[in-house]
């Protein structure tokens, strides 16, 4: 089995993770959590998004939050804006990158955005000539990528074909979201390959929920696949709105755990990870569903265990 010797992971947990929370967590708070984070060894952090407050009421405080994080050196702090405004604003507080997101299917952009995925391009222009100007590293986002709450299951060759034209208007790397937690290793393998196909110098990042426990796996067949970047939640926290039941985005905790016993070098200090996910779990007063969270790490058990990475 050949895997990459390292990968890079963002952590989505300050912003994608509490956006999707019933709790109303506080701006300091969500600075202790960014600041906790930071000292991890994470060099990825998606802090923020630069959206309509009254679209997403829980990331209204999100130039305070940005204003009150401690900066860490050699950490890129992100933001997830939807259109031109959210890119200005994300200029104008100085973000180290930033991701502009649009669906995989007609059905999903128009409910989120009243507009088809190719009436969306024009804001994925506008938000890659912000960044441009400015000369900060625009990522793209394809949610519903392995399926759809509306459409069901979305064709690899349409994932491939809405890649094909975020990166005609000049992204170079896109994140492929599981939004309804339909991903399995097979489908990873398919959409990876059709994108591959297409797009073989784009930088593949992978965006996996664990809502039907295939979590991990999916994470495992885009190593296999030699895909080296993947988003992660701090205690699995946030999930998706069309995902019965509470688990959603893969844990950083449960995916550096895993990787590292098999060799792949993720720079993240687990112990940190877990202290912060605790954080975490208390910020949302409930239980989260990262598995080694809740079990402790594989060396916590009585006699002799490697402890890798
Ligand atoms: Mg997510």
């Amino acid at each position: 089995m050949r895997l990459p010797d390292s990968v890079r992971i963002r952590e989505v947990g300050p912003r994608d993770g509490i956006q999707s929370e019933k709790a109303d967590v506080s701006t300091t708070d969500k600075i202790t959590l960014i600041d906790a984070l930071s000292a991890t060894g994470l060099r990825y952090i998606e802090a923020v998004s630069f959206v309509s407050p009254k679209a997403i009421p829980q990331m209204a405080d999100a130039r305070s939050v940005w204003e009150g994080i401690d900066r860490r050196p050699g950490v890129s702090y992100s933001a997830l804006v939807p259109n031109r405004k959210g890119a200005e604003i994300a200029v104008e507080v100085g973000v180290d990158a930033m991701q502009v997101f649009i669906a995989a299917t007609d059905s999903y952009n128009l409910k989120n955005v009243n507009r088809t995925v190719e009436e969306s391009l024009s804001d994925v222009a506008e938000v890659v000539a912000v960044a441009r100007s400015a000369t900060i590293p625009v990522e793209g986002t394809i949610s519903t990528a392995f399926g759809c709450p509306y459409e069901g299951d979305v064709a690899p060759r349409r994932v491939a074909q809405v890649s094909r034209w975020m990166a005609d208007e000049g992204i170079g790397s896109i994140s492929y979201g599981d939004t309804t937690g339909m991903g399995t290793p097979r489908r990873v393998v398919e959409v990876i390959e059709a994108v591959r196909a297409e797009l073989p110098d784009l930088d593949l990042n992978m965006h996996f929920h664990d809502t039907r426990g295939t979590g991990l796996a999916n994470v495992l067949a885009a190593l296999q696949m030699g895909i080296d970047y993947f988003d992660a939640s701090i205690g699995g926290m946030g999930g998706s709105p069309y995902a019965q039941g509470a688990t959603g985005n893969v844990a950083t905790e449960d995916l550096v755990h895993m990787v590292e016993d098999m060799g792949v070098s993720t720079g993240v200090d687990l112990e940190g990870l877990l202290d912060a996910a605790r954080l975490a779990q208390g910020l949302i007063s409930g239980p989260l569903p990262s598995k080694v969270l809740t079990a402790g790490p594989r060396w916590d058990v009585a006699g002799p265990v490697t402890k890798a990475g």
